[in-house]
């Protein structure tokens, strides 16, 4: 009988080449120690951000490659809010294809931030908090201040630089932009490599931790931090893959990280010095009709709001010239419902 299961075992072992991968065989870790990691190495963790309601760990997936020689420190994460996903094939495709050997610098890949919100299919914290206007939370807040605060914690001191991941929200559609503080000559230049469709000027680094960002926390500790929203939630979208790959890609060569050329973009960027949304002003059934990424102008009709009989209940118009940055998906629409996002050229 022995003897079965021990047979049985080395075929359960063979058949399954993953088995010695699984995740228990990853470290779990308090705290990001890049000394003691060996140069030129590629290594997978589990960081301990808090704790669940039975008592166990919430730990985040952490990939560093620390490179051979000496450099900045790249971190990149994605999913701080659960349901904005196109981050993650971005962040694995990165993680297995540079090699930590070629490497001046180490890069730190969260694949999964928000993991509580991220196994709910949420945007949200289970609290229904936003943890990305929770920053840099509290050492003794609530559940989601108490999560920000330690995921704050690993990063502050390690990071020179962070890309933050993002997607629309549900029910919306964003086009591929940026957002950083474009008056930091660094930034800007690490906006403008990412070849988007649209740059916008975030918040300066004075006003820093007024949004409860990431990026803003992140300012406030002399981290260089942009944000990037790559298309739509819940989903995996090719395009917008690729498009955040070759961003990180153009990052890790102008931070000399690797020894590559940043790549030309193929289209012109936008460039847009502020933005607002448009809102319904009655409730209804709605139709926004340019597409994100397109210009309109000033008088140029955007959506139509139906009500329930199909007769057509109010219609509105550009305000101003601008882009689309990102615009509602869900027709679904009291009053208050967002429209577009409008952004205007600089
Ligand atoms: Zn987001």
């Amino acid at each position: 009988m022995a003897k079965a299961i021990i047979c049985f075992g080395i075929f359960y072992f063979l058949l399954n080449p993953s088995f010695s991968q699984n995740s228990e065989s990853i470290p779990h870790i308090n705290t990001i120690d890049l000394e003691s990691i060996s140069p030129g190495t590629k290594n997978n963790y589990w960081l301990k951000i808090s704790e669940d309601g039975l008592g166990q760990d919430i730990n985040i997936p952490v990939v560093i490659l620390k490179g051979a020689n000496d450099g900045p420190v790249l971190a990149i994460n994605a999913a701080i809010h659960g349901n904005e996903l196109n981050g993650i094939p971005v962040i694995h495709h990165i993680i297995n294809t540079v090699n930590p050997a070629e490497m001046s610098g180490t890069i730190i890949a969260i694949p999964i931030t928000n993991v509580p919100a991220y196994q709910d299919n949420n945007r949200l914290f289970p609290d229904q908090t936003d943890l990305n206007r929770t920053m840099p939370g509290k050492a003794n807040g609530n559940e989601s201040q108490f999560y920000a605060y330690h995921l704050l914690e690993k990063l502050k001191g390690i990071c020179d630089y962070v890309i933050d991941l993002h997607t629309a929200s549900f029910g919306r559609v964003n086009s591929h932009y940026v957002r950083a503080d474009l008056q930091d000559p660094i930034l800007a230049k690490m906006a403008e490599i990412q070849n988007p469709q649209i740059i916008l000027n975030g918040k300066t680094a004075s006003t820093a931790n007024a949004d409860g960002t990431l990026r803003s926390a992140l300012a406030a500790n002399n981290i260089k931090c942009i944000t990037i929203e790559l298309g739509n939630p819940q989903v995996f979208q090719e395009d917008m893959k690729q498009a955040g790959i070759i961003g990180i890609q153009n990052t890790l060569a102008y931070l000399k990280i690797l020894n590559i050329h940043v790549a030309a973009p193929k289209h012109p960027v936008v460039r847009c010095s502020k933005s607002y949304w448009i809102y319904t002003d009655a409730g209804g059934i709605l139709e926004v009709l340019p597409d994100v990424n397109q210009s309109i102008e000033k008088g140029q009709k955007i959506a139509i709001l139906y009500d329930s009989f199909g007769e057509v209940k109010q219609t509105y118009f550009a305000p101003e010239n601008g882009i689309v940055i990102g615009k509602s998906s869900n027709p679904v629409s009291p009053a208050g419902a967002r429209i577009l996002h409008l952004g205007i050229f600089e």
